[in-house]
């Protein structure tokens, strides 16, 4: 409840602006809160910082004013009090602003001081917690912060005091080197020697567990332990760099048992994925969540058709096709968008039969209302044939066919020396995105890939079109493709294919991967 009434409080008072002080989480963008992802979806505008996971401003929309005003160790690229200005000066003028920060914005993130200067100023703002690195970058190394056995008590300290600030230190280091719980350290990597002499002086064991945990819950993490007394040396021979909480005590004994995330079959993998960024979302969540690093480089993109009266036409004579074949996502858009701008809706597949040629296709069309009535075993246009003319005796039925510009042929003519009569539409246009050239020129160079994905042909022959092939060739990198249609176009292009999925959608391919790493393992 409290909920609709911020939205309506913040309409109503949308001429003076209103501030969210929002938490993006540690890094990991499903991290952020339910609440803090609604309001950056209404921003007008979003300021964020360097800890804030790029990926979660895709839920602003194109509209809002994004500002960077990053914020690395010893590089403030905007000062504080400029950032504050510029917070209110933007609320003044009227705008929903996000303020978007790292982890939580109350703990060491100087979210106090930015509302306090909020509410100096008269502005509304709301605060929205977020999840801190401190204890999320642990429960990611499969480190719990408290445990009934091991620590009962769990200290969150600054690892650099405000290096402007005049006077005495605030940390009691008495209190700290006795401490029997556990004690969190953000911004401490620099002073890492001296935070581990400083707690031995001051009574802690030099063997108590001691590790560091650099850009926790990311595909970069990295988890270094050992104990107070060697973990200095040890960042130093590792070349252990910020950001990295440092995290000491019993608790670190419990990894060995719950360590989770970095064991996950492709984590510290790097994956390139060409698909359209339309239809990216999927491979790319399902890569994720087996722990790889993706990297988004479409190579195309998905465009209405030219003329789109063929395929208003076709809608309008649906009835009269005894099956409607769609062969993907892309397709069922497409058609359904034309269905919906003429006014009709599902039902005007009464008569017809359909067919999907995969299960992502047809989960599509579910969500259009529409069950199909044949799903090939194998996700190809030639079992769409052989199991339709199964299912059918094709002879004079009329079929309709909406697809890309740049389909195979097989399809069609089997059908039509089936004896079938075969409406043929161009549905969507399969177009190069050059967009990602240069950026994947450098990753390849750099030689850090570990796999490229390839779920078509066309991403097979306009990755080829904007690169050169020895970039691909001359690589450590590995090449899994989606089925043997693709891997055709691959080998004829002169690479090899290292995993074809077995069964050829997104989740095949992944498993391909992981198949053929956990050989390797
Ligand atoms: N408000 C943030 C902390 C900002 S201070 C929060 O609540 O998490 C910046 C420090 O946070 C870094 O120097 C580092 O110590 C820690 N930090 C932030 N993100 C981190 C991450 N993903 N992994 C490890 N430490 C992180």
């Amino acid at each position: 409840m409290s909920h609709d009434k911020n939205l309506i409080l913040s309409e109503n008072n949308h001429s003076q602006g209103i501030v969210y002080l929002v938490g993006a989480g540690p890094g990991d963008p499903g991290l952020i809160t339910v609440r803090g992802q609604e309001v950056i979806s209404q921003a007008d505008v979003v300021i964020y910082d360097y800890l804030a996971s790029p990926r979660l401003l895709a839920h602003a929309e194109d509209s809002a004013e994004l500002i960077y005003v990053g914020k690395q160790a010893g590089c403030h690229s905007l000062p504080q009090p400029q950032i504050n200005q510029l917070i209110i000066d933007k609320a003044r003028a009227g705008k929903k602003v996000v303020r978007l920060k790292g982890g939580d914005p109350f703990v060491f993130g100087r979210g106090g001081e930015e509302a306090a200067d909020l509410s100096e100023a008269g502005i509304e703002f709301e605060i929205i917690p977020g999840v801190t690195a401190g204890v999320a970058a642990p429960a990611y190394a499969g480190i719990p912060v408290t445990h009934r056995d091991y620590a009962s008590d769990l200290a969150l300290i600054t690892g650099q005091e405000d290096a402007d600030r005049t006077g005495p230190s605030q940390i009691d280091w008495s209190v700290l080197g006795r401490w029997k719980g556990t004690l969190v350290f953000y911004m401490g990597v620099k002073n890492l020697p001296d935070i581990s002499a400083k707690l031995q002086e001051h009574g802690m064991d030099g063997d108590t567990p001691a590790g560091l945990i650099r850009w926790g819950t990311t595909p970069q993490q990295r988890t270094l332990i050992g104990t107070l007394a060697t973990l200095p040396d040890l960042a130093v021979k590792h070349q252990f760099l910020p950001p990295a909480i440092i995290l000491i005590g019993k608790v670190i004994q419990l990894r060995e048992q719950l360590e989770w995330f970095e064991k996950r079959p492709l984590f510290g993998r790097r994956i390139v994925v060409t698909r359209s960024r339309a239809q990216a979302s999927d491979l790319v969540s399902h890569l994720e969540r087996v722990g790889a690093e993706v990297l988004e480089f479409p190579t195309i993109k998905i465009e209405p058709p030219e003329d789109d009266e063929p395929l208003r036409q076709a809608a309008e004579k649906l009835g009269k096709y005894d099956w409607v074949i769609f062969t993907s996502v892309n397709g069922v858009d497409s058609f359904f968008t034309c269905l919906h701008v003429k006014g009709y809706d599902a039902r005007r597949f009464s008569q017809s039969r359909v067919c999907a040629i995969g299960p992502a296709t047809a989960l599509r069309l579910r969500e259009f209302g529409i069950v199909a009535d044949l799903i090939p075993q194998k996700y190809v246009a030639e079992s769409i044939l052989d199991e339709i003319s199964q299912a059918d005796s094709l002879n004079n039925k009329k079929i309709l066919l909406p697809r890309a510009d740049i389909a195979r042929r097989d399809l069609p003519e089997g059908l039509k020396n089936r004896g079938a009569e075969v409406d043929e539409i161009q549905a969507y246009r399969t177009m190069m995105d050059e967009s990602p050239r240069d950026d994947i020129v450098r990753i390849l160079e750099e030689d850090t890939i570990d796999w490229i994905t390839f779920t078509s042909s066309s991403t097979v022959r306009n990755l080829l079109q904007l690169i050169e092939l020895k970039l691909l060739r001359e690589r450590k990198l590995k090449i899994a493709s989606i089925g043997p249609v693709t891997s055709a176009t691959i080998k004829e292009a002169g690479l090899k294919v290292d995993v074809e999925a077995r069964e050829y959608t997104i989740t095949g391919l992944v498993k391909a991967i992981c198949d053929f790493e956990q050989v390797k393992a």
